[in-house]
């Protein structure tokens, strides 16, 4: 649980920038929502924060400290991507404990962990299965357990219900809140889904080719969008 500072942040691939002076600042336990078009630099500028990719210039600021030096590990940060990437040979229990067998915690320690994680994602049943045993929103719960049992100060989501049905989505957005809630943390969530945004964000940053156009609650976008792009994107999906 953490503030996350961004300044001055931008990212060029050989002489292409993608990302364009984007500063904004957010509160610890903030649910931010990065919104815009394919290809405006939604994933970019979550892999930045996470330290997997370079930055051109700028800074990133968890809890105050600047992390631009600091390894993926170091950040205590965690991402959830849309397609989960769950270890196909491994049981539920094991893909969720594995980053921290990595950090060289007791197995015993890992055990209880995971067991709390899981009973809070009514996960407890599933724990001996393989991914191949599991549906699409079990499968995503799993992503999100395994990130969930390293205490991240925040959490990144790129996209994580684009691949469930529609009634699976509602359902996972309802979950994915509660969750915040209970766990208070600082959240940094990507999706090309207008509904998505108004219902779950406390604020939305609204992103154009690389520049942010607007940052605001819900309702301070539907009422005042700062223009026509901002006011299409958040009006009623297509
Ligand atoms: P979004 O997630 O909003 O769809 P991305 O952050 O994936 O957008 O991409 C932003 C821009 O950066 C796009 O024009 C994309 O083609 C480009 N891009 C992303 N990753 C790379 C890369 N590794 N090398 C070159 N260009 C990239
Ligand atoms: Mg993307």
């Amino acid at each position: 649980m953490a503030t996350l500072d961004i300044d001055g942040l931008h990212k060029s691939y050989g002489g292409l920038e993608v990302v364009h002076d984007v500063s904004m600042a957010f509160d610890h336990g903030e649910f931010i929502i990065l919104v815009g078009p394919s290809g405006c630099g939604k994933s970019t500028m979550l892999r930045m924060i996470a330290g997997l990719e370079d930055i051109t210039a700028g800074t990133i600021s968890i809890g105050g400290q600047v992390v631009n030096d600091l390894s993926p590990k170091e950040r205590n940060i965690a991402m959830v991507f849309q397609n989960y990437a769950l270890y196909p040979q491994m049981t539920v229990a094991q893909n969720m404990g594995f980053s921290l067998e990595l950090n060289k915690m007791s197995k015993a320690e890992i055990a209880v962990k995971v067991e709390e994680t899981a009973e809070t994602l009514g996960l407890t049943p599933l724990l001996d299965r393989k991914p191949s045993q599991l549906s699409g929103g079990q499968r995503q719960r799993v992503a999100m357990g395994r990130a969930i049992v390293r205490d991240p100060d925040v959490f990144l989501f790129d996209e994580p219900l684009s691949n469930l049905d529609a009634n699976l989505r509602v359902k996972m957005r309802a979950e994915i809140k509660a969750l915040h809630q209970r766990l208070g943390s600082t959240i940094v969530y990507v999706t090309h889904d207008q509904i998505e945004a108004m219902t779950m964000a406390d604020r939305i940053v609204v992103l154009r080719a690389g520049k942010v156009e607007q940052i605001g609650s819900p309702l301070e976008l539907y009422d005042n969008p700062v223009n026509l792009f901002v006011a299409g994107f958040l009006g009623s999906p297509a």
